[in-house]
């Protein structure tokens, strides 16, 4: 470790709050799909920012859009009409089923609307008491009070009782637990496709079915939470397209706008009714350079088609690790993903692993402990798979 980075790091600590466990790696510079370091060491980015650089790091269209805009028009608030907001929400709807759009800055703010929007569609708009969101075990919607009541992970809510009411969580993937947990007070089930914290785990093609079909017969409303899954991730612009789910209400951030902060709320027309001129708000949301360079990266995504390369990376990666676990099978327990949502589960805690293949230039997460999450960005090419599954190979054999 040199001196520079000790410095910088001890510089964080002293004035950055400690809210991230970070990586022993200063970031200087990016480009594509590599991050450099300050003395010009290079790394392999198979975590995209945590899903946010789909198209790469500093890809020049991107950075032309963005410079242009900044010189343009970059905030006049959402008091005014402007194009760039309005194009960029008629190009998130041609993607998918939705018919409206909200814009704010995240994920979390992204979902927190979402379940604002239900609330008061059920109340006001469908004149039922009804409030309650039931949400799975495992997920994650995001670190705000609402979206951490949400989410199904009861170790993130510790030390910050009491927690926001009307939030139920039901065991994942379990059809019967969903249905009995559904009363009067219901207004929605929210959840994640592939479940991204908790190391990508797909929910099951009947659950998603048997969670329409409730939904339908129950009258309440299905959001689904695409912050990490969308914008290509899994093989799919979205994710519940796999699945011919039509939700009332979905969410997107991340990837939106590679790298800018930004979050949507779609919603059908129907369900959009809950919002009313005054109700909610947001004072960056939907700006126009962010707008701007998300109406650009639909373009390349739409254009490229970017879901099918990374649905065939995705099988291309998971044949290559099935491989490795052959080899291995006593140290990994099992691959799995969706598109370039990877997983490398292993039968062991992970950090000696994940920090070797740091080592080794690989920049990825490693989360619930054992779990080696790979969120590449979509550009990654194949040689950068094998040269992977190479180290991981020696890590695992070393
Ligand atoms: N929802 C999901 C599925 C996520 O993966 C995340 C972030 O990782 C969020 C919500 C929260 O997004 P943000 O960090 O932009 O608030």
């Amino acid at each position: 470790m040199n001196n520079d980075f000790e410095q910088l790091k001890e510089r964080d600590e002293r004035s950055v709050c400690h809210t991230y466990g970070r990586y022993p790696l200063a970031a200087a510079q990016a480009k594509g799909t590599r991050i450099y370091d300050p003395t010009g060491r290079e790394y392999t980015d198979l975590l995209a920012g945590v899903a946010v650089v789909n198209l790469g790091h500093c890809r020049p269209e991107l950075t032309q859009v963005m410079a242009n805009q900044a010189q343009k028009m970059v905030h006049v608030s959402n008091l005014l009409y402007q194009e760039e907001q309005v194009a960029c929400a008629e190009k998130l709807l041609s993607t998918c089923g939705a018919n409206k759009v909200f814009f704010c800055n995240s994920g979390a703010e992204a979902n927190e609307a979402a379940i604002k929007l239900a609330r008061r569609y059920m109340q006001k708009i469908k004149n039922k008491d009804a409030f309650e969101i039931i949400t799975l075990e495992g997920s994650f919607h995001g670190r705000t009070l609402a979206t951490l009541a949400a989410t199904g992970q009861d170790s993130l809510k510790e030390w910050f009782a009491p927690m926001p009411q009307g939030f139920i969580t039901v065991p994942f993937d379990d059809i019967s637990a969903l249905e009995n947990a559904i009363s009067p007070k219901t207004a929605g089930v929210l959840i994640e496709l592939v479940q991204g914290e908790a190391g990508v785990r797909p929910l099951s093609p009947e659950y998603v079915s048997a969670l329409a079909r409730i939904c339908r017969e129950k009258d309440i409303l299905c959001l689904v939470d695409e912050v990490q899954t969308g914008m290509c991730r899994t093989g799919k612009f979205w994710a519940h397209q796999h699945f011919g789910l039509k939700p009332d209400i979905f969410t997107s951030a991340k990837a939106l706008a590679n790298g800018l902060p930004i979050g949507a709320v779609l919603a059908t027309d129907e369900a959009a009714k809950g919002f009313e001129p005054g109700t909610h708000g947001c004072t960056f949301g939907g700006g126009p350079i962010v707008c701007a360079v998300a109406s650009k990266v639909m373009d390349i995504m739409l254009d490229k088609d970017m879901a099918e390369r990374a649905k065939k990376m995705g099988e291309f990666a998971l044949s290559l690790f099935t491989e490795v676990k052959d080899e291995f099978p006593d140290k990994i327990h099992e691959v799995r993903g969706k598109g370039l949502m990877l997983a490398i589960e292993l039968c062991f805690p992970g950090k000696d692993v994940w920090s070797a293949l740091l080592d080794k230039g690989f920049v990825l997460n490693l989360t619930q402990g054992n779990v080696l999450r790979l969120l590449p960005p979509l550009i990654i090419e194949k040689q950068d798979f094998t040269r992977f599954a190479a180290a991981l190979r020696e890590v695992l054999g070393g």
